[in-house]
């Protein structure tokens, strides 16, 4: 079982878990194949369940797990009972020579309440293992719900009754379904189990598609069944696109099933999200296709846990960002950023661990480190072996590891393999915590006849990565990318041929590299001006909308108190002393942090439409400057209450009724900057 993303307007809750799947006890018995069948009583929370398993010749000592409270009304062979015991969840038999098969009636009660109030709101399954009910069933494969042999079968079947119209799902190829006597009876097969069985059920609307080569189903309540067209359009394409990267897709069907309760899973063939997820208009983009693609990475091929959980950085690399990086390459530089000041945001001293002991995400550190830096290392690897080579060691591994596990190790070994590249630095990366805390140093151009120069160190603070850092030197004759070989030390020295006159050297300012910011790398955003402890909103002759409108829109930033004052009225003390937010450019651009970027003026100006740029000042100074540009009074009042909604944000642009643009501004701290003295002409 994985746990996938859930998003909710404020908060955004990675959820994650590894997967129930069932330790292969080494000398228990092989399982050549299990039914299983189950009638549920919503009313009652009660299933009554019979299994049968038949074991691998000669077979003698047999333990299966069933829940703890369930009541075991019978063990049968050949057609008589056999003793058994059944304690601590444990049912211990020995088949008599030359049986090879059992039968287990049982019964068992789950009733789960979910919680209202999951603590801390780290807890993704609400309290909920195991529930059956008139709201809906859901049964986890870790509730020992069925009696579960300690090998995985070689192949499984499921049949599951329950009251006429509650339809129920589980793992593998549905066969039949149908409704008679007052009953619906569904029933499914795995070809190639993978783990312990999950189960949903419910008054759900089915609807069915076949797509991508795949069978699709929406398995929808009656109040979010219109948007199934919705959910099944984007199964197929993104079945399609990863079909294409990765291989066949590797499950008998794919689901989409909704949950009663509002957590989001995904489990081998189907994904089980909470109605009011379902309706939260990006999940269909965002939570679906990351869903979609663990089915091979996590779900189709196992985590080896030894050397860490490697499946949700990977995920979050090729489902969360590469559909970023599709639509476009500034909005994937953006995430790359986002994913760096998260980490050093969030990750400290204490909290920190490496790649190597992420089992699951459990608060933001936990997701900034295995879901964050595992997806940057996942960049770098690509980075390093090549578009081709990289896309192409993912379909060998999904068609050798396929229905087993694997681990970093593996991962890596395809990767080199497949591109003939040495990758054995990456182990740092993933085996130690932390990563490279990088700064330019003594950076200096020089001319040389027509062409000038640049030398400088790359130095790092212990401790210390060896990894190719990128370099970007600006120049009157354009710009210039180079990857300097840093290595495990202090200083690294670099040298770089320029073909005009130096402008600005930047490190890294695409964030390519998984490396720890320093604070003063950390843009400002709107939570930054929320927080601001002083602010000043300023009225410059260049704004275009009314006091009024400035003390909303400053209201709905949480400064609502915040004094107004005209530009002119504005003491140069006062302006140093102050947060700033000025309604229009300030006519005295010195009001503006030195050396801040150029504000384009291109965009703005138009009446239905509103730029928020919010900058940092260069240290010594310390706070913020932000500019509110309404190209009217009217953009103020439509678009200004939107801003506050977008706080990890630093530049946003609305216009013809929607965002348009949203970023953070690029590192404007010295230590990774360095901007050269413009010579006289
Ligand atoms: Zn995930």
């Amino acid at each position: 079982m994985r746990l996938l993303t859930v998003l909710s307007f404020l908060v955004v809750t990675l959820l994650a878990a590894a997967s129930p799947r069932i330790a292969a006890a080494t000398g228990a018995p092989a399982v050549l194949s299990q039914e299983i069948a189950v009638s549920l009583d919503p009313p009652r929370h009660e299933l009554r369940g019979e299994s049968r398993i038949v074991f691998a010749p000669g077979s003698r000592a047999v333990r299966l797990r069933l829940a703890r409270e369930a009541r075991v009304a019978s063990v049968r062979c050949g057609g008589r009972d056999l003793p058994f015991t059944f304690r601590s969840g444990a049912i211990d038999l020995e088949l008599p020579p030359g049986e090879e098969s059992v039968a287990v009636s049982y019964r068992a009660s789950f009733n789960d309440q979910v919680s209202r109030h999951p603590a801390a709101g780290e807890d993704p399954s609400y309290g909920v293992n195991a529930a059956i009910g008139s709201e809906g069933t859901f049964l986890g494969g870790g509730a020992h719900w069925y009696p579960v042999p300690e090998q995985v079968p070689a192949s499984r079947t499921i049949t599951i009754t329950a009251p006429a119209g509650i339809e129920a799902v589980t793992f593998g190829a549905r066969l039949s379904r149908e409704t008679s006597g007052g009953a619906t009876r569904s029933k499914w097969q795995e070809a190639r189990p993978v783990g312990g069985l999950s189960l949903c059920a419910g008054p759900y609307l089915v609807e069915e598609r076949k797509a991508a080569g795949v069978t699709l189903y929406s398995y929808f309540y009656r109040d979010n069944a219109e948007l199934a067209p919705r959910y099944l359009d984007a199964a197929a394409k993104y079945l399609t696109l990863y079909q294409e990267l990765f291989g066949p897709y590797p499950f008998e069907k794919f689901a989409v099933v909704e949950n009663f309760f509002p957590t989001g899973y995904g489990f081998p063939s189907f994904t089980l999200l909470g109605g009011s997820v379902i309706r939260l208009p990006f999940i269909v983009d965002t939570s679906l296709p990351h869903e979609i693609a663990h089915s091979w990475w996590g779900n189709g091929i196992d985590v080896d846990l030894s050397e860490g959980n490697w499946c949700e950085g990977l995920v979050t690399y090729l489902a969360d960002y590469l559909l970023k990086e599709r639509r476009s390459l500034a909005e994937a530089a953006e995430y790359r950023r986002q994913l760096l000041i998260d980490y050093a945001s969030l990750v400290t001293p204490e909290n920190e661990f490496p790649l190597t002991a992420f089992v699951s995400r459990n608060d933001p550190p936990s997701r900034a480190i295995g879901y964050g830096k595992a997806a940057m290392v996942f960049h770098m690897i690509r980075s390093r072996v090549g578009d081709e080579p990289f896309f192409a060691a993912l379909k060998d591994l999904a068609r050798q590891r396929m229905y087993r596990s694997a681990t970093w190790s593996d991962l890596l070994r395809a990767f080199a393999q497949r591109s003939g590249k040495d990758l054995s630095d990456f182990r740092a990366l993933i085996e130690r915590k932390g990563g490279a805390r990088l700064s330019l140093d003594d950076a200096r151009s020089s001319q040389h006849g027509a062409a000038w120069q640049v030398v400088g160190e790359v130095r790092q603070a212990s401790p210390y990565f060896a990894q190719g850092v990128p370099l970007r030197l600006e120049t009157s004759a354009g710009a210039l990318s180079r990857l300097i070989p840093v290595s495990a030390r202090q200083a690294t020295p670099f040298d770089v041929a320029a073909p005009g006159e130096p402008r600005r050297l930047l490190l890294d300012p695409d964030a390519e590299i998984f490396r720890i910011l320093s604070p003063g790398e950390i843009p400002a955003t709107v939570n930054s001006v929320k927080g601001a402890a002083n602010l000043i909103g300023v009225v410059t002759r260049g704004c275009r909308t009314d006091r009024g409108s400035l003390r909303a829109f400053l209201a709905s930033l949480s400064q609502g108190r915040a004094a107004i004052v005209d530009e002119s009225e504005l003491g140069p003390e006062q302006a140093a002393g102050h947060d700033l937010l000025f309604c229009g450019v300030p006519a005295d651009a010195s009001l503006l942090p030195a050396g801040a970027e150029p504000v384009p003026p291109g965009e703005t100006g138009q009446p239905d439409s509103l730029r928020f740029t919010v900058l940092q000042r260069r240290a010594p100074a310390k706070g913020v400057v932000a500019l509110f540009e309404p190209g009217s009074a009217a953009a103020a009042a439509q678009y200004g209450p939107k801003v506050t909604h977008y706080g990890k944000y630093g530049v946003l642009f609305f216009s013809g009724g929607t965002n348009r643009r949203k970023a953070t501004a690029a590192a404007a701290d010295a230590e990774v900057v360095v901007r050269f003295p413009v010579q006289a002409p």
